[in-house]
């Protein structure tokens, strides 16, 4: 015969059943249990009178604990995240470093970095914003080159001004590409024939060029003549 589990109460018409495990706090523990006692409806009142606030506490901290999991997963892939893409930035940076114009078109430096144009576009994007890259065209087939900021950091005091480094890259280029010169020792007339070629012929310009390069320690004079582009 059914009757309360706690007060003994036999009445089939006020007799309820209880979910020892009470049925909300399954759902949030994901298990299903169907034991159940039976209760007369006014022992089930007073047992869920005592029973609700502690599953409510039970199910918040459930529900925070599952958040800061949640926040510890995403911040462990934000660490993952940044330390790659450091590790790109640097690979791009020693790449450029170890070539010989500190200039590279995108696709070849795509190419010996193993990293794929979308993502080496992005991370370029970061380095120009850092101040460690520029963007520029070559002047000899618009392919799209970057250029790697030896000195010219943003929080260098000693940077050398972008313009003057933009112009001794091209002359350089020029001067490998074009001329195809392989020393480093190069005759200054070579090098005011690029210059001409990069930003025009004049002879004061010219001159006013070759000395910022040197005052910033772009080439050397060696002897009247020739000059060693570093
Ligand atoms: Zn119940
Ligand atoms: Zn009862």
């Amino acid at each position: 015969m059914r009757c309360c589990f706690f007060c003994g109460e036999d009445n089939e018409v006020v007799l309820e059943d209880h979910h020892i495990i009470p049925r909300s706090l399954q759902e949030r523990l994901g298990i299903v249990d169907n034991r159940t006692i039976t209760l007369c409806r006014n022992c089930h009142k007073k047992l869920h009178y005592v029973l609700d606030p502690l599953i409510k506490i039970i199910c918040d901290l459930l529900e925070k604990k599952k958040i800061e999991i949640r926040e510890e997963k995403t911040s462990e892939r934000r660490r993952i995240i940044d330390s790659k893409r450091i590790e790109m930035r640097a690979k791009i940076l020693d790449v450029l470093g170890n070539s010989e114009l500190y200039c590279m078109p995108l696709e070849k430096l795509a190419e010996e970095t193993k990293l794929s144009l979308d993502v080496l576009n992005r991370i370029v994007d970061e380095l120009v914003e850092l101040g460690a890259v520029s963007r520029t065209t070559s002047i000899y087939g618009n392919v799209s080159m970057v250029c790697l900021y030896i000195t010219a950091r943003v929080d260098d005091p000693n940077r050398i001004p972008r313009k003057i480094l933009d112009t001794y890259l091209k002359v350089k280029e020029y001067i490998f590409f074009v001329e195809k010169f392989v020393d480093n020792v190069v005759p200054r007339d070579l090098i005011e024939k690029a210059i001409t070629h990069v930003r025009g012929y004049r002879k004061d310009t010219i001159r006013n060029w070759l000395s910022n390069f040197i005052k910033y320690g772009l080439i050397k004079p060696t002897n009247s003549d020739y000059f060693l582009i570093v």
